[in-house]
């Protein structure tokens, strides 16, 4: 079942940078999609148009078979169903505390103290950071930082969840404890897109995978008609 959708997207920056080319990518619901690609391919150009923040040149960005409206009430709308983790968790953190950051998505929804404060506590302990609620976030390591931007998305719960180069800089282990995050929030029906330039990891993360190439899509298909292994 097709969830969410790029027709023809093309997209120019003020400079007259290119970055979109006729990108055509379907995102399915459970599933989880990687977007293999070096830097400047385009992967969070894209993005930024999955949830309405940058808005085409030519094509569209359909939900649910629906071309979305850029309507603010609409937009709002889009972005409880479709969260985006940022490459830099200090762009996604800005309260003075752990806590109040992920209640600052919940809170703005216009949902009631009880509801939000339930549900910074299940991101807490999704993504192992229940010891650090209290925590001003400017005082947080980085792979802190990146944890809390997550809890932030996930008390929105959106739907679809896109991290942009989640692993970009970690090491393995925390490369692999990520992973794990990942799969268990696609094992509770979360559907999951991911940006990578890690081959292997896109290969034996992936259900499906597209491969960007300067504001192309090269090509999209199921892990193994794509690549084989060495
Ligand atoms: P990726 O996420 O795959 O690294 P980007 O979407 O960030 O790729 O970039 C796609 C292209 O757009 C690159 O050529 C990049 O240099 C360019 N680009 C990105 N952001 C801007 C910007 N704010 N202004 C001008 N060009 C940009
Ligand atoms: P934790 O406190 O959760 O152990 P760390 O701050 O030690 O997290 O970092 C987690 C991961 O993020 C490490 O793999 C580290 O290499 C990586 N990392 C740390 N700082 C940066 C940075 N500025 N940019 C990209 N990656 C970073």
């Amino acid at each position: 079942e097709l969830i969410l959708e790029a027709v023809d997207l093309e997209y120019c920056y003020p400079d007259g940078t290119s970055a979109l080319r006729k990108v055509n990518l379907e995102v399915r619901k459970g599933e989880k999609l990687a977007i293999l690609g070096s830097n400047g391919a385009g992967k969070s150009t894209l993005f930024m148009h999955f949830n309405g923040i940058y808005t085409p040149r030519a094509g569209s960005i359909k939900f649910q078979g629906q071309p979305i409206s850029y309507k603010k009430k609409a937009l709002i709308e889009l972005r409880k169903k479709v969260g985006i983790v940022f490459q830099d968790p200090d762009s996604q953190l800005f309260s003075a505390s752990v806590f109040q950051d992920i209640s600052f998505g919940p809170l703005n929804l216009g949902l009631s103290e009880e509801e939000v404060t339930k549900r910074v506590r299940q991101a807490l302990i999704d993504t192992e950071t229940t010891d650090l609620e209290g925590k001003p976030t400017h005082l947080l390591s980085y792979g802190q930082k990146k944890r809390v931007s997550i809890a932030g998305v996930l008390a929105m719960e959106p739907e679809i969840i896109i991290f942009d180069e989640p692993t970009a800089g970690m090491d393995p282990r925390h490369s692999l404890e990520f992973i794990q995050l990942l799969n268990k929030l696609s094992s509770e029906g979360k559907t999951i897109v991911l940006s990578t330039h890690d081959v292997d990891l896109a290969y034996s993360w992936s259900d499906r995978l597209a491969i960007m190439y300067r504001g192309e899509i090269l090509a999209h298909g199921f892990p193994g008609e794509l690549l084989t292994r060495p």
